[in-house]
């Protein structure tokens, strides 16, 4: 990588930056890296893996340990063991520091754009750390997006209730008295209300999204987990009308329970409402119709996808990347790597992101080699 000081911000010319060190950044550099191919991966969090480390302190994986390694390095855990949210953050950290990958943290991406109107011209890539220009760039900077998906009715809830985004949510000591609305019951909902649950009140508002049925950590799931995973990563795929459903289904309506199932739900006395939420009365959340009196609201409704700082004509009109497993045709160069069904369901998950990374890596490499013979 070459740097051109200027005044406090310098320019760095690297032939692939990377946005974003999670699991899909991270993985897509290893491949680059073991090939000699220069790149650096730009991150705003100051340690790898901390967008885990702040989870709800009781989340674990649904996935086991043993599926759970990124090509390269195993997940240091017993096979069948399902790692906490802090064992996933260290375990990026360990990647990234076993394969020596070029991370640089505390670095933001502002903005990237394009220094001509030219396929071949180069990337510019702003961050509030200085500048960089590569021939490609990979844009790893989450599955769904980082930005909570609240509804609009929010803003009119009394202030006296408190209003958490399931990414602000720790654990049940802090939210406050009275019953707890939580909304969207994808796996993060269903997981936070059976939580809060043994100490409050608690509702559970959403489309019922299904559910897998065997218990994760029943025998059989040893049998049946390598089935489920061989349908997420081959069946339920962008080539097949079964997967381009769920595509569409998964990006924009969550996905199955999981580890808390419906008789989890009732077990524990979750008043289970499959009506959305989406108008409030006098301060209060309408419930299946009626206001409803709580003391907290946990938004457990996503995230979109917010790329109002890519300033190339990349996106359709919901905002989702125009690619084809990870492969921005119209912007040659420009790359997604972790996307929701960047080709199949598993593309989001640890076990499937590494097949993604792999292929991007590749088309990475042939046309900077094609630029280097047309050079
Ligand atoms: C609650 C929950 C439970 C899950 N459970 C499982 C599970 O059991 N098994 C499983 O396999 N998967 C699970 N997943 C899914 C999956 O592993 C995650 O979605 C995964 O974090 C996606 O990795 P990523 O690298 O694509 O994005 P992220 O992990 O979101 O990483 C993106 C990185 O980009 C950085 N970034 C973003 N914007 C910028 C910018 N402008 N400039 C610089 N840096 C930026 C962020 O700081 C972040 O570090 C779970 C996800 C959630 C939310």
């Amino acid at each position: 990588m070459t740097t051109t000081p200027h005044t406090d911000r310098p320019t760095s010319d690297v032939e692939t930056v990377i946005i974003g060190a999670g699991q899909a950044g991270l993985a897509t550099s290893h491949f680059l890296a073991e090939r000699g191919h220069e790149t650096v991966v730009l991150d705003a969090e100051s340690r790898v893996g901390d967008n885990w480390r702040r989870q709800w302190d009781s989340l674990r994986l649904y996935t086991p340990a043993q599926y759970d390694g990124l090509p390269g390095l195993p997940f240091p855990a017993a096979r069948w063991s399902f790692p906490g949210k802090d064992d996933v953050g260290d375990y990026l950290e360990l990647y990234a520091h076993e394969f020596d990958l070029p991370v640089r943290l505390s670095t933001r991406v502002q903005r990237l754009s394009r220094e001509g109107d030219h396929t071949d011209d180069r990337f510019v890539i702003t961050t509030d750390r200085g500048t960089f220009r590569s021939n490609n760039v990979v844009v790893a900077t989450g599955t769904f997006g980082r930005t909570p998906n609240i509804p609009a009715c929010a803003a009119d809830l009394d202030p006296s209730i408190l209003q958490l985004h399931s990414s602000e949510y720790r654990r049940p000591g802090q939210l406050r008295e009275g019953p707890v609305l939580v909304v969207g019951a994808s796996h993060s909902g269903a997981d936070i209300a059976y939580e809060v649950a043994q100490t409050h009140p608690t509702i559970l508002a959403g489309r019922d999204c299904g559910q897998i049925p065997p218990r994760l950590d029943a025998p059989i799931m040893h049998v049946m987990f390598p089935v489920i995973l061989f349908a997420w990563r081959h069946v339920l795929n962008r080539n097949t009308p079964i997967g381009r459903k769920e595509m569409a289904d998964i990006r924009f309506h969550g996905g199955p329970a999981l580890r808390v199932k419906r008789a989890d739900l009732a077990e524990r006395g979750v008043e289970r409402v499959t009506a959305r939420v989406e108008e409030v009365v006098g301060g209060l959340p309408v419930v299946d119709g009626a206001p409803r009196e709580v003391g907290t609201v946990v938004w457990a409704t996503g995230f979109r996808q917010v790329f109002d700082w890519v300033d190339l004509p990349a996106f359709d009109e919901r905002g989702w990347p125009r690619e084809m497993r990870g492969v921005a045709d119209e912007v040659p160069g420009l790359f997604f790597c972790g996307l929701s069904f960047q080709f199949s369901f598993a593309s989001m998950l640890l076990p499937g992101v590494g097949r993604d990374a792999a292929l991007v890596a590749d088309r990475i490499l042939e046309r900077s080699a094609g630029l280097l013979v047309a050079a």
